[in-house]
């Protein structure tokens, strides 16, 4: 076991095998510095490392092409891919319409002229669309 100086409070300690790397001891205040030291230098490089991101710079530049060509080389996977998004997407509309359907008005509406859409049976919201009239008789509840 090698013995380290505390980058904090300067004494002696001992790292724990799991964090050779250790500078710190394992005192409240130090580990408090170490924690504060590891925030500041995190937010100093995270504008570095994203204009770095060698990821960016390759969907922009020579890769740019790199899934449209894998797409091509490998039809089997483009079109599982499609049909798991296709389904994806019906989720996704019929989620919305669930919602809709569960977003009652916490206080009763307004009489007055309303757009009405049939939802049909597959869950979509059908295009026609009838203009009502809506009188409330009585009052709320
Ligand atoms: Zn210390």
């Amino acid at each position: 076991m090698t013995i380290k100086h505390c980058a904090a409070c300067g004494k002696k300690f001992e790292p724990r095998p799991q964090a050779r790397n250790q500078t710190y001891c394992s005192a409240k205040e130090c580990q408090r510095e170490r924690r504060r030291n590891e925030q500041n230098l995190r937010r100093q490089t995270k504008q570095v490392s994203v204009s770095n991101s060698r990821n960016n710079k390759d969907r922009a530049g020579k890769n740019a092409k790199y899934m449209s060509n894998y797409r091509n080389r490998n039809p089997a996977y483009a079109d599982a891919n499609r049909k798991l998004q296709a389904a994806r997407n019906q989720k996704r509309r019929a989620t919305v319409i669930v919602n809709e359907a569960a977003s009652a008005p916490s206080s009763p509406l307004p009489s007055g002229r309303y757009r009405l859409k049939p939802i049909l049976a597959d869950g979509i919201v059908s295009e026609a669309s009838w203009i009502v009239e809506i009188t409330i008789i009585s009052g709320g509840s």
